[in-house]
């Protein structure tokens, strides 16, 4: 099986994402995370994807993109099924990450939409703190106590990503809104959404995804 997921920053793509790959045995591929690792290297390219991220907060360019997914897709073996957890992120890339599946032997077999409100993804992301080394995201107050005292699960440093700053939110929630609703509209009207209330917890948004995913 391979599947979408799509929502707003802090809607639990990430961590739906995994319980879907743990529960599916799937491999979990975020091109957010791939493109911050790549904007990172002191090279030209990764300063310009820098700025891009960090700076204007927009949305990198499908090449890119599609060349990260694609080199994530090539090193997973073709039997195993993938969540994409990132893309697409504009109409235009449909069709892009279509291809760059249909290359790695996959098609699509359903697209997860997480709902939640502006205000909640505001929330949520003011409380997010991410591992530099596992790259797990906690929650402060939830699964995280104190980020002083390191990653939970491995040790490594918490930090607040450098773009989870309330106007870096603000942003990309635009974006979302402007170029990504367009695309949850696509796979709407092609019949192949499964619309969620990210609004619950966890635990409840996943049993709400396996429901619908066994009733589709
Ligand atoms: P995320 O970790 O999902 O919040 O993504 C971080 C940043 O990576 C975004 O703000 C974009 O600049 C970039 N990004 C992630 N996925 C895509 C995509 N499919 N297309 C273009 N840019 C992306």
């Amino acid at each position: 099986m391979n599947l979408i997921i799509l929502g707003p920053q802090g809607s639990g793509k990430g961590t739906q994402a995994k319980f879907l790959a743990d529960q599916f045995d799937l491999t979990q591929i975020e091109t957010g995370l791939a493109l911050r690792q790549a904007a990172e290297e002191d090279t030209p390219l990764g300063r310009e994807l820098h700025r891009i991220m960090y700076e204007d907060g927009g949305l990198v360019s499908d090449e890119e993109t599609m060349k990260v997914l694609g080199e994530k897709l090539k090193r997973i073996p073709k039997e195993r099924g993938v969540i994409l957890d990132g893309a697409p992120r504009r109409l235009e890339q449909i069709k892009l990450v279509e291809d760059v599946m249909e290359k790695s032997g996959r098609a699509i077999d359903g697209v997860i939409f997480l709902n939640v409100s502006e205000e909640e993804s505001i929330h949520r992301i003011s409380r997010r703190y991410h591992c530099s080394k596992c790259h797990k995201n906690f929650f402060l107050g939830e699964d995280l106590d104190d980020p002083e005292k390191g990653c939970p699960v491995c040790g490594g440093t918490v930090k607040k990503r450098k773009d989870d700053t309330e106007e870096g939110v603000r942003k990309r929630l635009s974006v979302f809104h402007n170029e990504t609703c367009p695309v949850v509209e696509y796979y709407r009207e092609k019949g192949v959404l499964i619309e969620i209330n990210g609004m619950k917890g966890k635990k409840e948004v996943f049993g709400q995804i396996l429901d619908k995913i066994k009733n589709s």
